[in-house]
Formats: C-alpha cells, structure tokens, sequence
C-alpha cells in the first residue's frame, strides 16, 4: 500500500502516519522528522537545512527530491510506504513522478487532511514534540511536565522552534500559496480522497481506513 498523506502544517498528518504505518505494517517517511533527526545529529543535510526550517521556509526542492529519492531507494518498502510531508511544491511533485517512474511505484492513493486555519494554528502552538521518539502531544495532555507519555522519557518534550506563532502564520501561508496547487497537479493523475482532520483523532483513522480499503 502506497499512501501520500497531503494537508496543512498541523492537521494531523503526522499523527495519521505513525497509526498507519502500525496498523499496516508500512514504512513512514516524513520528511519533517527527517530533516529534524539530521537536524539534531548536525549532519551535512541538518547543517544545510538548519536556519530554513526554525524560520519556517521550505527546503529546496533539490535538496528534497535528493533525499526523497535516496530514502525511497535504500528502504525496504515491500508492503508500502505513507509519504508525510512529500510533495510540498510543484516542481516536488515532477521530482516525485521521476522517483516513483524509475522505482516502478504506481497507482498510490492520495489522501488529504483538511482543517480551518484558526484550529490549526491553535493546535500547532499548543503542540509538543518528544525529542526522543517523535510522538506529538497536546500541551494540555502534559499535566504540567514535559515528561513523554509515550516513552516516558523526562523533560524530552519541547515546543518545535517552527511551531512558535509568527512561524506558524508564515508555514500557512506557504501552504495556501505554494503547497496547495499540488493538489490540483494530482487530481489529473490519481484518484484524491478529502478527510475532515478536525474530527477526533480515532474518527480520522477510521475515515482514512474507508477509502484505503
Ligand atoms: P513538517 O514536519 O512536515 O511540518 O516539516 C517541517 C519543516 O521541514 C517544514 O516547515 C520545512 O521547513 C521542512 N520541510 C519538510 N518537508 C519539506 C518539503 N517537502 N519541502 C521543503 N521543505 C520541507
């Protein structure tokens, strides 16, 4: 099974992946923890990607593609891959149909994740990230502490640089003006599924689930 999962900083899509990629035993790739792992390992790409990332700006699509490409070729995708965070811009998307023409991958479902702006900001500002196993928590779901409810790890979770509020404006407008025409390049070529991303998070997998089977 061959799932992008296409939507606006903060709906939800990472969140989505991590159930799905369980649930079917499928390989996730977010491009966002990507560049954050390379990020905290101060690797060439982490070195690169550093300042545009904390300032809320895209990465360029070069460099993207480039990494894409090569997760995609030395992974182990038999029974499929959740694309999270991949493509983000039109010229992505001409990259991705290269990747997935010489990789020999067709026919993937496109599914996005929809939410009003004001809830997403919302979310966005109010989130934490566990800097030990990724998972994202609610401020409110942190009882005071930033100790990970899923790994237990103390003081691991912390507020994103990119998820402070200036940032988070700049992402969403990125995404209106760069991002979304995406969806418009795909609607020729793939089938696309719309799922509302406010609903509670149980209710949103079970949505995605509908279309997938
Ligand atoms: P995310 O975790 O998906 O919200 O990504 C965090 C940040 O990583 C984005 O705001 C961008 O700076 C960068 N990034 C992730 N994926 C891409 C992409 N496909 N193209 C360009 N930049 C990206």
């Amino acid at each position: 099974m061959q799932i992008i999962l296409f939507g606006a900083p903060g709906v939800g899509k990472g969140t989505q992946a991590k159930i799905l990629s369980k649930k079917y035993n499928i390989q996730h790739i977010s491009t966002g923890d990507i560049l954050r792992d390379s990020i905290s390992r101060g690797t060439e790409l982490g070195l690169a990607a550093k300042e545009v990332v904390e300032r809320g700006d895209l990465v360029s699509d070069d460099l993207m593609g480039g990494l894409v490409k090569e997760t995609l070729s030395n992974m182990d995708y038999n029974n499929g891959f959740i694309l999270d965070g991949f493509p983000r811009t039109l010229a992505q998307c001409t990259l991705l149909d290269e990747i997935f023409d010489e990789l020999k991958i067709d026919d993937p479902y496109f599914i996005i994740l929809k939410a009003d702006t004001e809830i997403i900001v919302n979310r966005l500002t109010s989130r934490r990230l566990c800097t030990k196993c990724a998972t994202i928590v609610n401020l409110k779901d942190l009882d005071g502490t930033k100790t990970c409810p899923n790994c237990g790890a103390k003081k691991s979770c912390i507020k994103r640089e990119d998820d402070k509020d200036e940032v988070v404006r700049k992402r969403l407008n990125i995404y209106r003006e760069t991002t979304f025409p995406v969806i418009d390049y795909y609607k020729e070529k793939y089938q696309l599924a719309i799922i509302n991303g406010t609903d509670p998070v149980d209710l949103v997998t079970e949505n995605i689930i509908k279309v997938l089977s």
